[in-house]
């Protein structure tokens, strides 16, 4: 009888066990540190788990080695992976830009499927278990944490990244990989918000827009996206930001973030505003957005192009309608750091993709040892592409070959 540990009862772990647990002969235990497998996943896509996506190719992911996610990818594409969910009974449905979420909206759905698929007389789940060593001797395992330990084979280190800290992140798994002489990058927050000046996000908060997003040092672009983006107390977040906060991340000091609220030119929202003006001649001027975005947005919008409510849109002239499509177009917020580990939805960075064979995730420097997830230096772009990195590499290492 093989045994296999499995550390970390994640997306990427309870994959992981889930494979490994289709060996003949084989007990699989799954390890978690918190009271219960899967918490952070509860929390993924605002509740509703963006699963995979079906655009989730490599260049869609980072890391030190770009390449090395491929041979997993091409072996686990996300088909593959909605192939096996649909076999454990998840029900999913595509979204815009290939995102999957589960057909109920809820990620719990998702959780409870892989639960019925691990309650099997080969798998031992065992909870409140932060390993906290793994030692090798003989060609097995002894793995222990605080009123236990086990004896294995075979281990997989699925313990993910320190990203979503308020959820269970840590850096464990880079801890116990390095005690067995691994090493790991430099580790960043990825898929975070950014914070601003916090003049105009403050008294937004909580408001959320579709914008255009640039992030800007003087007028050079150096990351841009489109999409969701939420006001917060200390500055913007939203999948928009998500996708532009690696740049800002990497990016150093003199950084601006642009919010483009119109699909339109700047000559078509001036027409826009001058044809509000013509309609609207007693409204209060910081109301002459209205109905074009949220209310709080458009009065601030107009505050920001010296636009007051003590007038009336008849009073507003050429110059401030001019300033006012500028700002609809160009609202600029100076960056002043990005945000920590605790808000993050990703680690970039992580243990060295070079120490492992990219075709079955088996450590070259330990045999038996095999890692999969985030704790890998591999992090995706927004949009299901690190779950579908977490399920694709769980499976792969849940092979062992
Ligand atoms: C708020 C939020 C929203 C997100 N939304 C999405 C989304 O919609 N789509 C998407 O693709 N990605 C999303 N992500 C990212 C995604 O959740 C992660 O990339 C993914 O969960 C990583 O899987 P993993 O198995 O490597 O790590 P995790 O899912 O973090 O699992 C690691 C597990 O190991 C356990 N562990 C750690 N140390 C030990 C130890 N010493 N002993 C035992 N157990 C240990 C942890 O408690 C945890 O349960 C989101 C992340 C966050 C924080």
């Amino acid at each position: 009888m093989v045994k296999i540990a499995v550390i970390g009862g994640g997306a990427s772990g309870m994959a992981a066990a889930i494979r490994a647990a289709q060996r003949p002969a084989c007990t699989v235990t799954l390890l978690e540190r918190q009271a219960r497998v899967g918490r952070k996943l509860l929390a993924t896509g605002n509740g509703r788990c963006n699963l995979t996506n079906t655009q989730a190719v490599p260049a869609r992911y980072h890391g030190a080695d770009p390449a090395f996610p491929a041979e997993v990818l091409a072996a686990w594409p996300s088909a593959r992976v909605l192939e096996l969910f649909a076999s454990l009974g998840l029900r999913t449905v595509t979204e815009y830009g290939g995102r999957v979420y589960p057909a109920s909206g809820h990620a719990a759905s998702v959780l409870d499927v892989l639960r019925l698929a691990l309650e099997r007389p080969n798998v031992e789940i065992v909870t409140a278990a932060p390993v906290e060593r793994i030692a090798r001797r003989d060609g097995r395992f002894t793995v222990v944490w605080p009123g236990g330990a086990l004896e294995a084979d075979r281990v997989i280190v699925a313990c993910g990244g320190c990203a979503g800290s308020k959820l269970g992140g840590v850096t464990d798994g880079y801890t116990l990989l390095e005690r067995l002489g691994h090493s790991r990058t430099a580790l960043r927050p990825a898929l975070t918000s950014l914070r601003t000046a916090p003049e105009y996000p403050r008294a937004l908060k909580g408001i959320r827009a579709e914008a255009g997003v640039k992030l800007l040092r003087g007028e050079t672009v150096l990351a841009e996206a489109q999409g969701d983006v939420l006001f917060t107390e200390t500055g913007v977040s939203g999948t928009a930001i998500f996708e532009i906060s690696r740049a800002a991340a990497a990016g150093g000091e003199g950084l601006a973030v642009s919010l483009c609220f119109s699909p339109d030119d700047e000559a078509a929202v001036l027409a826009d505003l001058r044809a509000r003006r013509a309609r609207w001649p007693s409204l209060a001027a910081n109301g002459i957005l209205t109905g074009a975005v949220q209310s709080r947005l458009g009065q601030m919008l107009c505050r920001s192009a010296g636009i007051s409510g003590g007038t009336q849109c008849a009073a507003l002239g050429d110059g401030e309608l001019r300033a006012l499509a500028r700002a609809v177009r160009d609202f600029r917020l100076p960056v002043i750091g990005v945000s920590g580990f605790e808000t993050a939805q990703v680690t970039a960075g992580g243990v060295r993709t070079a120490e492992f064979d990219p075709e079955t995730l088996r450590s070259r420097l330990v045999p038996g040892l095999y890692a999969c997830g985030e704790v890998l230096d591999v992090d995706g772009d927004c949009g299901g592409f690190n779950l579908q990195w977490a399920w694709a590499s769980g499976l792969t290492a849940g092979e062992l070959r």
